[in-house]
């Protein structure tokens, strides 16, 4: 188990000993086979993925491929992984992960795929059936995310993958894209959203699933902060709008997560809604943009993106940074619009 013990944590600095000190047994080696008709193949493994086209792949739900490994939002592992695919087939994947990372964000494809590569700002962009213009603006979506955040593109490769049908799936260095996307200009919050969680999810990891919104909320909140950027206020307000009438939707009273500092993980924490997670997380953010204006509230993202990166986190590492940049207590604040329905 990789995982940190309920009751142990009592600063930081105890729990990232106890997290080097509980991983030494949790770094794994994996050597897949993929099949062009979708077996896969590996140690302890032999499972039929859906082929599209002559594509397969994997992303977020790592129990089929990867058993050894339990799949818990609070789980920590590292990854070497190696695929071995039918001739002419190119393949991505989250084949170097050394960090210890929650094991949703892993992820594969292999198909035959066009590869396409752009070196911009000391950074590698790679498509796989996507082009030029798609790395291009995947960059400068990139720049825009460090200048808002203080913090570089947190991996020194981004692989996008477009494949056939649906898929909007973030992992380590990568994203698993529709293919619809390419040509629909509505479909600019995907490329965004997904590159967003270089730094919300790769970077700093919610802790487990019950504070997910400091994934997905921030993802969410800077699709709306991009499209702002790119085509006026306008935009923005829309997506507001947008996160609004979502988290309406949402049935029964939810909180956006647990309160405490550093607070023991919820083994086998569940999902939320999306309508709380991406749309309530998103709308508090915009929330504190009014009250704070432009240069306190971006200087807040800032602190806390680089005060944390690489670790783990919880609200309360928000709320930390809201005090460091405000001079004053938020704990009330937090009880009320983070801590309670
Ligand atoms: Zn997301």
């Amino acid at each position: 188990m990789c995982g940190l013990m309920p009751g142990c944590v009592r600063t930081r600095r105890v729990r990232a000993l106890i997290v080097l000190l509980m991983f030494s047994g949790c770094a794994h080696r994996v050597t897949l086979t993929v099949h062009q008709d979708g077996r896969v193949e590996g140690r302890g493994v032999d499972v039929k993925y859906p082929v599209h086209g002559e594509q397969v792949w994997a992303g977020y739900a790592t129990k089929k491929w990867l058993p050894e490994v339990r799949f818990d939002s609070a789980e920590r592992t590292t990854l070497r992984l190696k695929l071995e695919v039918p001739d002419g087939w190119t393949s991505a994947g989250t084949f170097d992960v050394s960090e210890p990372t929650p094991p949703f964000l892993f992820a594969w494809a292999a198909g035959r795929f066009t590869r396409t590569e752009l070196e911009a700002d000391g950074h590698v962009f790679v498509a796989l059936n996507g082009s030029q213009e798609v790395l291009l603006k995947t960059a400068a979506m990139a720049r825009f995310l460090r200048e808002r955040t203080g913090l570089e593109l947190p991996v020194r490769t981004y692989t996008q993958v477009f494949v056939h049908g649906e898929a909007a799936q973030e992992a380590v260095g990568m994203a698993l894209i529709g293919e619809a996307a390419l040509n629909d200009a509505d479909a600019e919050w995907v490329f965004i959203h997904e590159l967003a969680h270089q730094w919300f999810g790769v970077s700093l990891k919610c802790l487990d699933f019950d504070d997910f919104w400091l994934n997905e909320g921030f993802a969410t909140f800077f699709v709306g902060a991009w499209l702002e950027q790119l085509r006026g206020r306008d935009a923005y307000e829309a997506e507001v709008a947008r996160w609004k009438s979502r988290a309406e939707k949402v049935q029964g009273a939810l909180s956006l997560a647990p309160p405490g500092l550093p607070r023991p993980h919820t083994p086998d924490s569940k999902l939320q809604p999306r309508g709380i997670t991406y749309s309530k997380g998103a709308l508090f953010l915009h929330s504190l943009r009014r009250e704070l204006g432009e240069a306190t509230f971006w200087s807040v993202m800032r602190n806390y993106v680089t005060t944390n990166a690489g670790r783990d986190v919880t609200s309360g590492d928000f709320r930390l940074a809201l005090e460091k940049v405000t001079g004053r207590s938020w704990t009330e604040d937090f009880a009320k619009r983070v801590y309670s329905p």
